[in-house]
């Protein structure tokens, strides 16, 4: 049964405030039609429709990518994908995403509605749609109150005001905001955003010599 969901606020479908959701998480039964068969199991995720373009729904850090599913395969069922860590024990999933589709790679760093791919039918799928899963420590939890932002995953309380003592960093060769990070106890999220204005729309470059407000 399919239903819409309005007031999106982390939406993984670039630029809309409205999906449709045709799957939702939990247990369910439905009709393959490709297999011509019943299935059941638990939905891990929720399957949603209404656009074309994926995006990171929260900024975080690639951990797995896929490509080279060409269309239907159980074997490969999550099809072409991608996979984020937003740190906080959170990570989200991307399935089925088009061939060839993927713009990034394991280890880059994205922000929330950074373009990640292309939603599209490949694996144990059977009509265009994103697969998109939320685990929290490992375990899938419901996407849909995170859509609407009744739940969020963000958490800054580990991020380390330094209001009053500012400390500035020279980058060094082969820095990247997760090294820098590291050495302040703080994370690289914080650091992008106090420095946004100098590094730009792309927090994995940084230039040597720059000084960035820790
Ligand atoms: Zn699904």
């Amino acid at each position: 049964m399919r239903y819409k969901m309005n007031n999106i606020k982390h939406c993984p479908i670039k630029g809309v405030t409205a999906v449709t959701v045709t799957s939702k998480f939990g247990p369910r039964r439905f009709y393959n039609r490709v297999e011509e068969k019943y299935e059941s199991g638990h939905h891990n995720g929720i399957d949603i429709i209404g656009g074309d373009t994926i995006v990171a729904a929260y900024d975080g850090v690639v951990t797995k990518t896929r490509n080279g599913v060409k269309g239907y395969s159980t074997k490969n069922s999550c099809g072409n994908y991608v996979t984020i860590d937003h740190g906080n024990g959170y990570t989200t999933v991307y399935y089925h995403l088009k061939l060839d589709s993927i713009k990034v790679k394991k280890g880059d760093r994205v922000i929330a509605g950074q373009e990640i791919g292309l939603m599209g039918n490949t694996g144990h799928s059977i009509s265009k749609h994103l697969h998109y899963g939320i685990k929290r420590n490992n375990v899938w939890i419901n996407p849909e109150p995170f859509l609407n932002n009744t739940k969020n995953i963000e958490n800054t309380s580990n991020i380390k005001e330094t209001n009053n003592k500012e400390i500035i960093y020279v980058v060094k060769k082969g820095d990247n905001l997760t090294k820098i990070a590291k050495k302040y106890n703080t994370t690289w999220k914080a650091i992008y955003k106090k420095n946004k204005e100098l590094i730009g729309d792309n927090p994995n470059l940084i230039l040597v010599g720059w000084k960035l407000k820790i």
